[in-house]
């Protein structure tokens, strides 16, 4: 499955950030997703809930933010929409050039504060 290679990525580099800061784990990881990305948020999200056991983000919500999508409009300029259609949102041209709208990146991830941790540090494990 598509979203599952993606969080798999997703899962690598949150664990090496992790690692990186000494985080035993993470609290939230944000996700940025361009509107052609082709992901279904909520499968990405279902995806990361599953693989996400047994690593630093086990338990961490993963949001997933919509990036809009910019284009530049023969008539308006630079626009942008955040709808799958394709022609311009404020005047109805459509031969508006669209840029990116695949992007898909780790926008944050945020590590609980370190007196706030409820973990004793036996209970880490790294096998699995
Ligand atoms: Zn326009």
């Amino acid at each position: 499955m598509h979203e599952s290679s993606i969080v798999e990525g997703i899962l690598r580099i949150v664990s090496d950030e992790a690692a990186r800061y000494g985080a035993a784990r993470v609290s939230r990881v944000s996700l940025a997703v361009g509107l052609l990305a082709c992901v279904e948020p909520r499968t990405l999200t279902a995806c990361f809930e599953l693989l996400a056991e047994g690593t630093p983000a086990q338990g961490a919500p993963l949001d997933v933010h919509l990036l809009p999508l910019r284009g530049a409009c023969p008539a308006c300029g630079d626009v942008e929409t955040r709808k799958r259609n394709f022609s311009c949102p404020s005047c109805g041209h459509d031969a508006v050039h669209w840029t990116g709208g695949r992007e898909l990146y780790i926008a944050s991830i945020e590590v609980p504060s370190p007196d706030a941790t409820d973990l004793p540090a036996t209970a880490q494990t790294m096998e699995g």
